[in-house]
């Protein structure tokens, strides 16, 4: 493993070393970028640590916010009551307006069911993950047979594919553009990406922020529960796009989404407040999620 890089935190966007600090929370400060306005955690934790993390998270539940204890439990099974299934659908909808069902290349596929979600719906279904653990469910469960690795190795071999999905995995990585860079090699003639991802520029911010700067930093608490360590970057509409450019992808349609909160483990209090929330980010248009269609320039 490289050593930690020394020095001020370099832009995983723009490689500017010149960045202003955001919040300071127990483990990390929130940083964002003077060249690019990116908002990134530093320092970002080791290659090691995220591996048992998510380990963590997909076999025990196990992380940092309690809430997420079932999160990541929807991801088994390709039933019509999944909310995750549900999500699917709906995105699937969206992009089969656009473009009828043939190649897709799934980036971070883990357990399959979004392939497999796709698949009773037409599609011919890839997908490539690192975790050992989530395709072996990949293949068991579903009977796909996921490319286990790097997708910057898989995306060298000159396949390509009509749509190429990634859903909740640019926030976690260390080269974001480099990633849809090697999305765009892989897209056919025509092709496009879709993407899903926390936006940063949301009433979650904007409440748990005002408590912050309002108890003098010292309330970090509500900011704990999504600047959490698996996320390396925070995307705003506007930075979600300039990634894409920077990338020779243009962006052709752009939604903003709500957490489902089914998914999430709650007191009926944080619930209710959290509902309430929502019907305000609503109103005030500032959704905690991110979906976005692109093609190649
Ligand atoms: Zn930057």
């Amino acid at each position: 493993m490289a050593p930690a890089e020394a020095g001020p935190p370099r832009c995983l966007i723009c490689g500017s070393r010149d960045a202003g600090e955001r919040y300071r929370i127990t483990r990390f400060r929130v940083v964002q970028c003077r060249g690019c306005d990116q908002i990134f955690l530093d320092p970002l934790p080791s290659p090691d640590e995220i591996r048992d993390l998510f380990e963590a998270l997909y076999s025990r539940g196990e992380g940092s916010v309690p809430e997420l204890k079932d999160y990541y439990g929807y991801c088994y099974d390709d039933e019509p009551s999944n909310p995750l299934v549900q999500q699917y659908e709906l995105w699937l909808e969206t992009i089969e307006a656009m473009r009828a069902p043939s190649r897709l290349l799934d980036v971070g596929c883990g357990t399959g069911l979004f392939l497999s979600v796709a698949r009773r719906r037409g599609w011919q279904p890839f997908g490539v993950d690192e975790s050992i653990e989530a395709t072996d469910h990949a293949r068991q469960h579903f009977g796909l047979r996921p490319w286990v690795g790097d997708f910057e190795m898989f995306s060298g071999d000159g396949q390509q594919f009509d749509l190429i999905t990634g859903w909740d995995v640019i926030e976690h990585s260390r080269d974001p553009v480099g990633l849809l860079k090697s999305a765009r090699r892989c897209l056919a003639p025509g092709g496009i990406v879709a993407l899903s991802t926390p936006n940063q520029r949301s009433i979650l911010d904007l409440v748990a922020g005002f408590l912050y700067r309002a108890s003098a930093g010292r309330l970090t608490l509500p900011l704990e529960k999504f600047y959490i360590e698996q996320h390396f970057l925070y995307f705003t509409p506007d930075s979600l796009r300039r990634c894409l450019e920077r990338a020779g992808l243009e962006v052709i349609r752009q939604e903003s989404e709500l957490t489902d909160l089914r998914r999430l483990r709650l007191s009926p209090v944080v619930r209710a407040g959290l509902e309430g929330l929502f019907l305000a980010a609503r109103l005030l248009r500032r959704e905690n999620r991110l979906f976005v269609i692109a093609r190649a320039r």
